[in-house]
């Protein structure tokens, strides 16, 4: 077994890494997939199969990415391979509604109790950039609140993470998003409430919504305080503004009904992705009925898709949500807290200071000794021990998110065999997170 910090024996997939380069800026259609944070090359997978993937040199891996989520059962699960294969037999897009599109919804509404009326869209940016729009036409009210280290998808208004410690307008984070798309955007630290109080003192009658990762998983997982998210709720509540829980990552994975499963705090509108497309394009918004009536065509605030409510899309989604219930919740639940122990193990016996968090399944590592509540406490970590602890894990056939602020995510495919993979490449690589040092 390899022990080099840094593994270049992917020969194919630098080739196709190379020509990809040349057709798509950076080589990825997204960043994250680039390796930047960790360097090497990435790895183009060919295909998955329960918990493991292949990639093009013909390589095997655990696989602790999931495709950043969705696969909540393990690749290529049998039951959803069925119900794709049917759905595609009868056509791919039609345009028109369909019994499926009904279907989907009529399972999210019965899983999410706050969820009144949801509507489908192809990706979590588009539920989020949606459940904002709708906010500010209900309220008809301009500013949002958002948390620094949350992310929802690349909408505009949302890129706007930078500025901490203090409220502050925020300024865009990428060229390409104007001051006025920003403008409106009040970013604010992680699990502080008095912040949140401030700024709604500060601008009354002004903030439409606040929104919020239901339990964070894009500074790696940094869950809410006791009692942040209920503040939230209650600061919306008397302040005339919407609640909006981004549930795109935590939705159906964290409990049957994502994090409101979790804590049990009702949003106004809520965003889901990930898991409820089975791996394929789907995503939604909803939440109360006297606010989603407001879309059109019920009401004036406009929002479409020519691909919404895909036949396959939402088949693959239906299928992969039947078969999650509570055993298999359990499942996923108790192997994450399996594979937790085994890292922190692993870096206890180098000496590494570490913290582990996690909310439910999801899980990161963090490479410091002390709890991570914001993002500012996620920056000061030592990245520089997870680029060789990544690089080992990924040399051994462990494949982990290319970033330390990520989560990572298992399935119910992940077995005995699995887990027993991850244990044996965890050693070496905790060995190469106490030898790093600091570039
Ligand atoms: N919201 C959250 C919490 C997310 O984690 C993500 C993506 O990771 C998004 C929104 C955006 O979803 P998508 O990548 O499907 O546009």
């Amino acid at each position: 077994m390899s022990e080099m910090p840094y593994s270049y024996d992917a020969p194919v997939s630098q080739a196709l890494f190379d020509r990809a380069a040349a057709v798509t800026p950076g080589g990825v259609n997204s960043p994250v997939r680039a390796f930047r944070a960790v360097g090497g090359t990435p790895r183009f997978m060919v295909s998955g199969s329960g918990p493991y993937l292949t990639d093009a040199d013909g390589r095997e891996y655990v696989d602790l990415v999931c495709s950043w989520g969705p696969m909540i059962l393990g690749h290529s699960h049998p039951e959803v391979i069925a119900a794709v294969q049917d759905a595609v037999s009868r056509g791919t897009s039609f345009g028109t509604p369909g019994e499926g599109e009904v279907a989907l919804a009529e399972e999210i509404v019965a899983r999410v109790e706050p969820v009144d009326q949801v509507r489908l869209v192809s990706s979590g940016t588009e539920a989020t950039m949606s459940a904002i729009r709708l906010a500010r036409g209900f309220t008809r009210r301009t500013k949002v609140i958002k948390f620094a280290g949350c992310y929802h998808g690349h909408v505009d208004s949302l890129l706007a993470a930078a500025g901490s410690g203090v409220a502050t307008f925020a300024l865009p984070d990428t060229p390409g998003v104007t001051g006025a798309q920003a403008g409106d955007t009040i970013v604010l630290p992680y699990n502080d409430l008095e912040a949140v109080h401030e700024a709604f003192h500060r601008h009354p009658g002004e903030i439409a919504c606040v929104i919020t990762e239901a339990s964070p998983g894009n500074m790696g997982v940094v869950p809410p305080l006791p009692g942040f998210n209920q503040g939230l709720k209650d600061a919306c509540a008397s302040n005339g503004a919407l609640y909006i829980s981004d549930e795109v990552m935590t939705g159906f994975r964290t409990s049957r009904a994502g994090w409101y499963g979790v804590d049990g705090v009702r949003p106004d509108l809520m965003t889901f992705g990930k898991v409820m497309g089975g791996g394929f394009p789907a995503a939604a918004f909803g939440g109360r009925a006297d606010v989603m009536e407001h879309l059109a065509p019920a009401g004036p605030v406009y929002q479409a898709g020519t691909l919404s409510g895909n036949p396959i899309a939402t088949a693959a989604g239906l299928a992969q949500l039947r078969l999650l219930d509570d055993a298999a919740y359990a499942k996923v639940n108790a192997v994450s807290a399996q594979i937790q122990a085994l890292v922190s193990e692993a870096l206890t016996k180098e000496g590494v200071a570490h913290t582990v968090q996690n909310a439910s399944s999801m899980f990161s590592v963090f490479f410091t000794d002390r709890p991570v509540r914001d993002y500012e406490d996620a920056k000061a970590q030592e990245s520089y021990r997870f680029t060789a602890f990544f690089q080992s894990l990924l040399a051994n056939g462990v494949y982990l998110p290319p970033s330390s602020f990520e989560s990572w995510f298992v399935s119910t495919a992940h077995d005995e065999r699995a887990v027993q993979r991850i244990a044996d490449a965890l050693p070496a690589a905790a060995r190469a997170a106490a030898e790093a040092t600091q570039a």
